[in-house]
């Protein structure tokens, strides 16, 4: 049962969506009604907002703050002028807000206000917790709070936890440039969904995890730590039903008449930004400069007005920023006004909703040269506000907006342009003045219907409805398997106490870390010591079952009392015995296959085609991995249509696209080690880490542990009936063995006589 504040879906966003003023022992509490809040506010009823109240609040009068926003379901994260200042000025501002928006020369960096905001994220989580069941939806916003998926996630696995960016997510190029960019996508990657605004900016974020975790991804979710994430797109659009309450406004009207009046026969460019240099408003002017250079006689008939929402003052880029603006400005009208006539208005201030809807509905062209924008809301309101019915000058303007923001990609009548070519920018503006009304209004209408589909309150229940896929799906099928300490201390006891023991493990990724090249991957006199200590224990069997060559297993264990099994349960051997191949064949297609991969290979930088008995593998780690594993997935589908009807199969492995004699697999090996079960006394334990090692897993007998090692999830086929554990890594496969070793009598586990 919810106990009061205790809410099914819980939002979290550096903000909440109120004012607070703080003066002389007292608050005062506005609401603010921002894309976001009006997003979310149809969803309100039942939801908890977790955030900064905006302001920052002496102790003295938090609980009486605190009190007055659980009212409205509003719980505060409260900040200290210093914690204010390096998380959300130092990290958020200076490093990550720059770089995202791929302005690097920018970015700044702080190590110490970085340890700030693991300190703050770790806030917004613990308020997080304090107000959700255990099984709540969490909703986390935004590059300031993208470690709290992984911190919710930690303490709470149950809840489903969604996470969208609502600025770019850069080329993995700029990404990678930031220190933390490890500890950032494993934060994100807590969640049960990821969203973006753009397809491009998914894209950057899944190549980043190749590139920076080595995690692959299909377009729309990866696989982590055993876990399912689901990627998606979500571009965010405007409080649809807000506008059009502001549109039937008489202030709205009013408005309008007065501009219709004031630029009676002249056109209108309008610009409306926030202060900020993604912004590209100097480019923008420089463009009207350029404009009115080619003909000086167009200032007599063409005005730009220029909004600038002041933002982030205190800093001395954005104050730059604004003095670079106003003197372009000062330089344009010196050199283009008359008398009555004064090129470019300029209004840094906030200015009233009626006073915004009537200038959008009143413009001729809107311009939008954002130099990085995730998506630009100001380009969807003029859309909107231009093609709702009841005023006059509908259907009038026409949209001048960047290839560079985000809704570029979501208006289709949209003129795009390049912000940084001036001339392209100067010839776009003329086309959008001229643009005959016919087309306007095409243009106008197409875009219109993509705003209403946008809407903020379907994007958030698109997001909410997808974040429910994804987590159920999670839930149902992929339940990742762990190993507690209970599980931990019952296998050791059923090891110890097994009359027999049998190991079956995997080599490279399972025992051993992966190496650029498969030849370095040897095993350590650390691996060598461990398999020996185990094969020496009583009635205990070691079995190495490896994709690899025997020639490879022969030279490294040869000489250890383990069984060795080569070529994916090709050919075994006992210890120091003769090798015997399990299977009779049909290789006919191998050496076609063979020339195939080759060509390929030649190809791409890097890869390197392995030969063995009865298969052959193209081997792409040393690659460069987008490149290698984008040719690996065209090698798939040329495989496919070449090896029809050949009894061969296609495996895909970490960096490795192998072809097989169908018949072949580690499972195989396995089935023959225990053709009728097992007994209940006899310990069997499995581990593998990719995909096929699931033939080796599922063919362990009932009653065995099967161990799935880094991210590898238990296949579709596996039945339940083993225990399954999910280990890490190498190092941690290791470290569990040789607990299971030590756990028997002391004895046992010293190396036999040489
Ligand atoms: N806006 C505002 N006050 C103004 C002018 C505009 O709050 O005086 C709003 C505008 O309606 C739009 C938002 O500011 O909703 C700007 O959103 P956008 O996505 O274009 O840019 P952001 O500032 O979020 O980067």
């Amino acid at each position: 049962m919810a106990r009061p504040g205790h809410h099914g879906l819980v939002i979290a966003s550096n903000r909440l969506p109120v004012r607070l003023t703080v003066a002389n022992g007292s608050f005062e509490v506005q609401r603010s009604v921002g894309g976001l809040s009006a997003a979310l506010g149809a969803m309100r009823g039942d939801a908890t907002w977790i955030g900064w109240p905006g302001a920052v609040v002496p102790p003295a009068l938090q609980k009486r703050v605190s009190r007055r926003l659980a009212k409205d379901n509003l719980y505060p994260v409260f900040l200290s002028a210093d914690e204010e200042e390096d998380f959300y000025g130092r990290v958020c501002n200076d490093t990550l807000w720059p770089l995202f928006h791929y302005f690097s020369e920018r970015l700044r960096i702080t190590p110490e206000a970085w340890a700030r905001y693991v300190e703050v994220n770790e806030r917004y989580a613990d308020v997080i917790l304090e107000h959700c069941e255990p099984d709540a939806r969490v909703w986390v916003h935004d590059f300031h709070l993208m470690l709290v998926p992984e911190m919710l996630r930690k303490r709470a696995p149950d809840l489903s936890i969604g996470f969208f960016l609502h600025i770019p997510f850069p080329s993995s190029e700029i990404y990678r440039l930031l220190p933390a960019r490890e500890e950032l996508l494993r934060g994100v990657l807590g969640a049960d969904y990821v969203s973006f605004q753009v397809g491009d900016y998914a894209r950057h974020f899944r190549s980043s995890c190749l590139r920076i975790l080595g995690v692959d991804s299909e377009p729309d979710w990866l696989d982590l730590d055993g876990r399912r994430v689901g990627i998606g797109v979500d571009p965010i659009g405007i409080d649809i039903a807000g506008f059009r309450e502001v549109l039937a406004d008489p202030e709205t009207e009013r408005h309008l008449a007065d501009l219709e009046r004031q630029y009676e026969g002249r056109r209108l460019i309008l610009g409306v930004e926030r202060l900020d240099y993604t912004k590209g408003i100097p480019q923008k002017l420089h463009a009207f400069e350029r404009f009115l250079e080619q003909d000086p006689e167009r200032a007599q008939t063409t005005s730009m007005i220029q909004v600038v929402v002041p933002s982030r003052l205190e800093s001395p880029e954005y104050r730059a920023q604004r003095d670079e603006i106003e003197l372009l400005i000062a330089r344009i009208n010196g050199r283009f006004a008359r008398p009555g006539v004064t090129p470019v208005e300029y209004m840094h201030r906030d200015i009233s909703k009626p006073a915004l809807v009537a200038l959008y509905r009143r413009a001729d062209v809107m311009m939008v040269t954002a130099l990085r924008d995730g998506m630009n809301l100001v380009a969807q309101e003029f859309v909107l506000c231009q093609s709702e019915p009841g005023l006059p000058s509908r259907w009038r303007g026409a949209l001048l907006l960047s290839e560079l923001a985000g809704s570029a990609q979501v208006l289709p009548g949209a003129l795009l342009v390049n912000p940084w070519n001036v001339d392209g920018v100067v010839d776009h503006l003329v086309t959008a003045l001229e643009l005959p009304t016919r087309d306007r209004r095409r243009r106008l209408e197409a875009m219109a219907k993509r705003v209403e589909s946008l809407d903020s309150r379907r994007w958030a229940e698109g997001f909410l409805t997808r974040l429910g896929r994804h987590s159920r799906r999670d839930r149902r099928t992929r339940r990742p398997p762990t190993v507690d300490a209970t599980l931990e201390a019952r296998i050791r006891r059923k090891f110890v106490r097994a009359r027999a023991r049998t190991i079956v493990l995997d080599y490279d990724g399972t025992l051993r870390e992966f190496e650029l090249h498969p030849d370095l991957a040897q095993p350590t006199p650390e691996i060598r010591k461990l398999l020996r200590d185990l094969a020496a224990l009583p009635a205990t069997d070691v079995h190495i079952v490896s994709g690899r060559r025997r020639r490879n297993l022969e030279q490294w264990f040869g000489r250890l009392p383990v069984h060795l099994c080569a070529e994916h349960g090709y050919v075994a051997r006992a210890p120091g015995g003769e090798w015997r191949t399990l299977v009779d064949l049909d290789l006919s297609w191998l050496r076609p296959i063979e020339r195939l991969l080759r060509r390929v290979a030649a190809d791409v930088p890097g890869a390197h085609v392995e030969r063995k008995s009865c298969s052959v593998a193209w081997h792409y780690r040393q690659a460069d991995r987008e490149y290698g594993s984008w040719r690996a997935r065209e090698l798939l589908n040329d495989l496919s249509q070449h090896l029809a009807g050949a009894p061969a199969e296609i495996l895909l492995g970490r960096q490795v696209v192998e072809v097989r004699a169908q018949g072949v697999n580690k499972g195989l090996y396995v089935q023959g080690l225990f053709p009728n079960g097992k007994e209940a006394t006899h310990f069997v334990l499995g581990l593998g880490d990719d995909r096929t090692d699931h033939d080796l897993l599922d063919a362990l007998p009932s009653g065995s542990v099967a161990g799935h090692v880094g991210g590898l999830l238990p296949s579709t086929r596996s039945d339940g009936s083993r225990d399954d554990v999910h280990i890490v890594g190498p190092g941690e496969v290791r470290a569990f063995l040789r607990d299971l070793a030590s756990a028997m009598e002391p004895a046992a586990t010293e190396p036999p006589p040489a």
